[in-house]
């Protein structure tokens, strides 16, 4: 398999392997069997990113929980924008409810704010996030991260559901943008 690939004008190398990353999941699933065994959360997917790492966690959890699913956006190319758009809103209802977000990435954490807000807004009783991945060096609130899988740095990754202009998500491994 190639260390380098090209996706549209960028190339990216490889950065963290797919072992790895599935023993992060695992890691991050365990901890989840472990602090959800009384009140099962409603787990919350951000789309299009978090698809790949949720498909991936639910397989492991031992509670049963309904899944619903959220799409803001964000980011166009390799840049985060000011301009958070809810493109598929919340049709769940949170009231009352533990949830548990599902995230690929938490960056700036701007998302992350805008979903607590909305969940918050909507009478949430209790909000939690499960990140595959996470910028500590980038991240700019003071709410707690609860489940971290890999703590990266402040540098463009793809693979594992994370996206370059809408490709490299399919890939198992993570790559980073490649500058040479
Ligand atoms: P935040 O709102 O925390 O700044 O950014 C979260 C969102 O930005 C993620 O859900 C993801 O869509 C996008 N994002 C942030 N950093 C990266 C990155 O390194 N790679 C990719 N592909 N997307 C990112």
């Amino acid at each position: 398999m190639n260390n380098i690939i090209q996706l549209h004008d960028k190339k990216f190398v490889k950065y963290i392997s797919a072992q790895e990353i599935d023993e992060a999941i695992t890691a991050v699933a365990n901890q989840l069997n472990k602090d959800y065994t009384e009140e099962p959360p409603l787990i919350l997917v951000t789309l299009n990113g978090a698809i790949v790492f949720a498909a991936d966690l639910l397989k492991q959890l031992q509670f049963s929980s309904v899944l619903s699913c959220i799409k803001l956006s964000s980011y166009q190319g390799t840049q985060s924008t000011e301009n958070m758009k809810t493109l598929i809103g919340l049709n769940e209802d949170v009231k009352g409810k533990r949830v548990l977000i599902i995230e690929d990435i938490v960056d700036t954490g701007k998302t992350y704010q805008t979903l607590v807000d909305l969940l918050n807004e909507k009478g949430a009783k209790e909000i939690r996030i499960a990140t595959l991945t996470m910028k500590p060096d980038a991240y700019k609130l003071d709410l707690p991260v609860h489940y971290i899988g890999i703590n990266i740095p402040d540098k463009f990754v793809v693979g594992r559901g994370l996206d370059y202009d809408g490709l490299g998500r399919n890939f198992n491994d993570i790559y980073q943008l490649y500058t040479d």
